[in-house]
């Protein structure tokens, strides 16, 4: 852990090279100076990222990422600052510093999907990212005492599945139920004993995984449950394991990583009209 103040920079980044996945899956790798100072412990991991609006080389942000970050973005014009997204840090290296963010495809609609969709190398970014690894841009945090985890997601949350399940600790089982839009979206998660894992693929139709999570005969105990993905998917699962199941809510962390209908835009207006207090992520 490095001592720097503040958990959160700036890192303004450039595409070093982009690919295909899957079907509705785009890798855009980043590099870039900045990426030297990146620090994180992994899991689900969000960064903030800035997309140029169009005509723009690269986008606009306030000069500093310090704790009043998001009101210097706020005042600046909304038709030329940066356009505010989240994502996960799917994965980060060194030597060459490297920073590789797994986009979900969903059509022409979103600015960040599109962005994705036609990023070629060169291109820039920029994120507010973690330069400790205490910097709470990471939501999953079992008990010590937890008997055994329990994952809801779907493919916009895989990087951090995938993120979670390289961090557990071993002997802690985990059963992970995910569906993603299309078959070939599936992928080889990191491998470790007692890891269930159940795949489904949405095929245009509504997310399965609240039936199948409710009609499961699950282990004995309490687990520590973490689920994300879209809103309605994410409430559902969260009924059934706090109101039928009667799990302690305190032991189930729910984040919506979107919600069908809305941008995210729509949703930060949401949320600042509710007088929340607008953090990363916690849009639900
Ligand atoms: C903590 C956190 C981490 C996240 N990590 C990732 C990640 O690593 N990879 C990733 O792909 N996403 C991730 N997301 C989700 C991502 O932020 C949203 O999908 C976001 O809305 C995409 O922005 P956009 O500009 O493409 O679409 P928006 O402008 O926000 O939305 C445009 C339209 O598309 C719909 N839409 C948005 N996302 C999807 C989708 N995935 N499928 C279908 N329709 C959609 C909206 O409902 C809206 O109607 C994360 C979200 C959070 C909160």
């Amino acid at each position: 852990m490095t001592t720097s103040e503040n958990p959160f920079r700036f890192f303004h980044l450039h595409v070093l090279r982009t690919e295909q996945i899957g079907p509705g899956f785009v890798r855009v790798t980043f590099g870039g100076e900045d990426l030297k100072a990146f620090v994180s412990d992994g899991r689900d991991q969000r960064l903030k990222l800035f997309f140029p609006q169009p005509g723009q080389d690269e986008p606009v942000v306030p000069v500093e990422a310090g704790d009043d970050w998001f009101a210097a973005w706020m005042a600046i014009d909304a038709g030329e600052r940066g356009i505010m997204r989240t994502y996960t840090a799917r994965d980060a290296r060194r030597d060459p510093d490297e920073l590789d963010i797994d986009f979900a495809m969903h059509g022409d609609t979103g600015p960040a999907s599109r962005w994705a969709a036609n990023a070629v190398p060169g291109a820039r970014l920029v994120a507010i990212g973690p330069q400790r690894t205490d910097n709470g841009g990471a939501d999953f945090a079992p008990p010590k005492d937890a008997p055994w985890v329990l994952v809801a997601a779907d493919e916009t949350a895989l990087p951090a599945v995938e993120g979670i399940l390289r961090w557990l600790p071993g002997g802690l089982p985990a059963h992970v139920w995910l569906s993603v839009a299309h078959d070939g979206d599936r992928r080889e998660l990191p491998g470790r004993a007692g890891t269930n894992v159940r795949w489904f693929v949405r095929n245009g139709s509504g997310d399965p995984i609240p039936e199948a999570i409710a009609a499961a005969d699950l282990p004995e105990g309490t687990p520590y449950a973490w689920i994300a993905g879209e809103a309605s998917m994410v409430r559902a699962v969260r009924r059934n394991l706090v109101r039928d199941r009667g799990y302690d809510r305190k032991s189930v962390t729910f984040t919506g990583y979107w919600r069908r209908g809305a941008t995210d835009d729509d949703l930060l207006v949401e949320s600042l009209a509710g007088q929340e207090p607008h953090l990363p992520g916690k849009d639900d």
